[in-house]
């Protein structure tokens, strides 16, 4: 049941605006930003959502770097945002569709717990997390709790950790020589109730009900700093315009390496968020 990760399947899946849509029925993403010294990640998985169709596009900064943020942010919504509470109050007052956790934060545990404790909120008022980077890494020394909630019932989850964040995360999973990478994908799927994006040269994303795909249209030219954040905000952006998980982190990973393609070299992640312009147009309807 893997398949090479080619459009023609998810492509009647992939989202076109409606003709009477407004800006939150495109699909409102909420980013968590990094401290005054990691905003950047945030916004390149803001900017990413934007360009890849969200409607409305928040990122949800702490105090201290609210500043730095609003520096570099125009389109996207800024919101304070210090700790669980404000989480709860944005999350009960704009009803985002997916929200996106990890890029420019922090291994600590209490990045994991807060992930953990905004899941249990997700009932009504979220219907999609997308965990990558340290949103991953800060989950491994409470992998027995995450593993735990994802049992129970939740929101729908893509994790999208590159090589060393799978490791940290199912180090079981990944210690298991015998295994190859689509094996050890479908497994943490599994094991996480989770799309997992195992990204690298030759990503696979897997789903818990075993479908997976092996995506071929990589490039070198997305081996650079900044990179999976973008991807991080493109799969949250299609699952905000109403794309299943699975179609969602296919479609995500397949135009962020054909934006790359695209643009060709010297490319830098800043870059990529434009790029998609050309992709999004030639798969819309
Ligand atoms: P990250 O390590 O989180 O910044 O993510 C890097 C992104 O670039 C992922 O989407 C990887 O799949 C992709 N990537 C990194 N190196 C390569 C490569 N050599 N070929 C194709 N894609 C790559
Ligand atoms: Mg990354």
């Amino acid at each position: 049941r893997c398949r090479e990760n080619d459009p023609a399947w998810w492509r009647a899946l992939f989202p076109s605006p409606a003709k009477d849509a407004h800006k939150y029925s495109r699909g409102h993403v909420g980013v968590f930003s990094g401290g005054i010294a990691a905003t950047g990640a945030a916004r390149l998985s803001a900017m990413a959502a934007a360009r890849a169709g969200a409607g409305a596009v928040t990122v949800l900064s702490p105090g201290a770097a609210l500043a730095a943020n609003a520096a570099h942010l125009t389109s996207i919504i800024l919101r304070r945002c210090d700790g669980l509470e404000d989480a709860i109050a944005f999350l009960d007052e704009r009803k985002p569709a997916v929200l996106v956790h990890g890029p420019g934060l922090s291994p600590e545990p209490e990045v994991g717990r807060f992930a953990l404790e905004l899941m249990g909120h997700a009932s009504g008022r979220f219907g999609a997390l997308v965990l990558d980077a340290d949103g991953i890494t800060s989950m491994a020394r409470q992998r027995a709790a995450f593993f735990e909630a994802r049992r129970r019932s939740g929101p729908a989850l893509v994790l999208t950790p590159h090589h060393g964040e799978f490791g940290r995360l199912f180090s079981d999973i990944a210690a298991d020589t015998s295994l190859s990478k689509l094996e050890r994908a479908l497994a943490a799927a599994a094991k996480a109730n989770a799309v997992i994006v195992y990204k690298g040269p030759d990503t696979v994303i897997a789903a818990p009900d075993g479908r997976a795909a092996i995506n071929s249209n990589g490039t070198p030219l997305l081996a650079t700093a900044g990179s999976g954040d973008v991807l991080s905000g493109i799969v949250a952006a299609l699952m905000a315009q109403s794309m299943p998980p699975f179609e969602a982190a296919c479609a995500a990973v397949w135009m962020h390496a054909e934006a790359a393609r695209r643009f060709g070299p010297g490319l830098i992640a800043e870059d990529l968020p434009l790029a998609l312009r050309e992709v999004v147009a030639g798969l819309s309807g």
